[in-house]
């Protein structure tokens, strides 16, 4: 069993000029090959929606659509439709705009998460997902209930081996979560948007944080001291860290 880590959205943001990248993982599980949040689609490059558009100015992203993962995929030898099963974090279109390459796949996803892309409540809910996104009816798997412990985070367990969790992390949107995944050296957790790029620097005051990526970045910081046999990656690391 492995877990490749996948840059599947380039940023050169004009401020702070952080080169960061966006993370997906491709796991080996005993239902093929699953990915962890898709990052930016071919449609996000070759036909961008003006949410998109948008983003691409401000947070510099790069046109690439050799870093999508359905082109990523192929270049690893896959067919496109040997993937079953997506996880996704959250519904921002830098992690779910490359469901409608696979419009195939079951979409695994917190149930608050797909409830505030229905029913969006907060005013930044009403443009923060591009609906693009999911045009095609993704067939969605939803969660709610925390039934077991990971580490002391609540978490809910996926139907997959290697064992894999959704861990609630909501804040960065209402119902984000982290994706945790075990391999033959371990434990890996993917924060995706609740623990900032900078986070071993302390770059961002913690008022910052919380108001952009959710109240958990001192726990996770807490967590990461405590359990350094265990991975963590930011949704957006540097790119240098892809490996
Ligand atoms: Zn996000």
């Amino acid at each position: 069993m492995s877990i490749q880590i996948l840059n599947c959205a380039s940023m050169s943001p004009w401020w702070p000029r952080w080169q960061v990248g966006g993370v997906c993982l491709l796991v080996d599980t005993d239902q093929g090959p699953v990915l962890v949040d898709t990052g930016l689609g071919l449609h996000d490059h070759e036909a961008p929606s003006n949410l998109v558009r948008f983003f691409r100015m401000d947070l510099g992203i790069h046109y690439a659509p050799e870093e999508t993962a359905i082109r990523q995929v192929a270049a690893r030898g896959l067919q496109p439709d040997d993937i079953h099963h997506i996880v996704l974090t959250h519904l921002h279109f830098d992690h779910a705009g490359g469901l409608p390459d696979f419009p195939w796949a079951k979409v695994h996803l917190h149930r608050k998460e797909f409830e505030a892309l229905l029913h969006p409540k907060k005013w930044i809910e009403r443009f923060a997902y591009d609906r693009k996104d999911f045009k095609h009816q993704p067939d969605w798997v939803l969660y709610e209930h925390a039934t077991e412990k990971w580490f002391d985070f609540e978490a809910i367990p996926l139907p997959f081996s290697p064992r894999m969790y959704l861990i609630p992390l909501f804040g960065h949107t209402s119902g984000h979560c982290g994706v945790a995944v075990e391999d033959s050296t371990g434990w890996l957790l993917n924060c995706s948007d609740a623990l900032p790029t900078n986070a071993q620097f302390d770059l961002t005051p913690d008022w910052l944080n919380r108001m952009a990526i959710g109240p958990y970045v001192p726990r996770l910081k807490a967590f990461a001291a405590d359990h350094p046999e265990v991975r963590l990656l930011a949704g957006h690391a540097w790119r240098a860290d892809f490996k």
